[in-house]
């Protein structure tokens, strides 16, 4: 199966894939960590891609679909997107690729967002994602290397992604919506309310 997380920055899709991927034998196709990845493997990718990353704009549709196009064409298992499609273009292109079978919009509000954003600290072997006011070590619990904060997880870039989501969200889940696989989940409540509420989504298409 193949699900799609949708969802501003801040409102748990990193966290909740890492939750399901293991139990649904699920790739996480997550355009954020590829992007950061070029960034740091300084491909030509990445330094476009930092430009408007930065800024919190969106990379050009053309890269994104071209990128996720290239992991596709070798995937055999499910896949469990995070982060793409951002826009209606990138959503058209996948469609004409792959046959999706339920897209979870996670609400969150910028309140929300914000405060888990500038507080989250990342580890760069595993992805796993920490809340600074609750974790206070420096290193991850998982593989111990040293957590960063993200370069883009300001006050203001916070503000513009949560506005550009907004900008496109109704355009994104237009493209679903006659295939009947919109469901929204509630951001805001606990991680094990989230991950029961799309587990019980996903177990139904099993
Ligand atoms: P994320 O890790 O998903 O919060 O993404 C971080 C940044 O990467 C975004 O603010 C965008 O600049 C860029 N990005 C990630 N995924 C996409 C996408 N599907 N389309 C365009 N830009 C993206």
């Amino acid at each position: 199966m193949n699900i799609i997380f949708i969802g501003p920055p801040g409102s748990g899709k990193g966290t909740m894939a890492e939750k399901l991927v293991e139990k649904y034998e699920l790739l996480h196709l997550s355009t954020g960590d590829m992007l950061r990845d070029n960034i740091r493997k300084d491909t030509e990718l990445g330094r476009i891609a930092k430009t408007f990353m930065d800024e919190g704009h969106l990379v050009p549709d053309e890269l994104i679909i071209r990128m996720v196009g290239e992991v596709l064409k070798s995937e055999k298992r499910g896949v469990l997107f995070d982060g793409f499609p951002r826009t209606a273009e990138q959503a058209k292109a996948l469609l004409k690729i792959t046959k999706i079978d339920a897209v979870m919009e996670l609400d969150a509000s910028l309140e929300l967002v914000s405060e888990r954003i500038l507080g989250r600290m990342i580890c760069p072997a595993c992805g796993k994602v920490f809340a600074s006011k609750h974790y206070k070590k420096n290193t991850c619990d998982h593989c111990g290397a040293e957590l960063y904060h993200r370069s883009d997880d300001t006050e203001e870039t916070v503000k513009e992604r949560y506005l550009v989501y907004t900008t496109y969200a109704d355009a994104i889940k237009e493209c679903f919506a006659e295939l009947n696989i919109l469901h929204k989940v509630n951001a805001d409540d606990s991680i094990e309310t989230v991950v029961s509420e799309i587990s019980e989504v996903l177990d139904n298409l099993l």
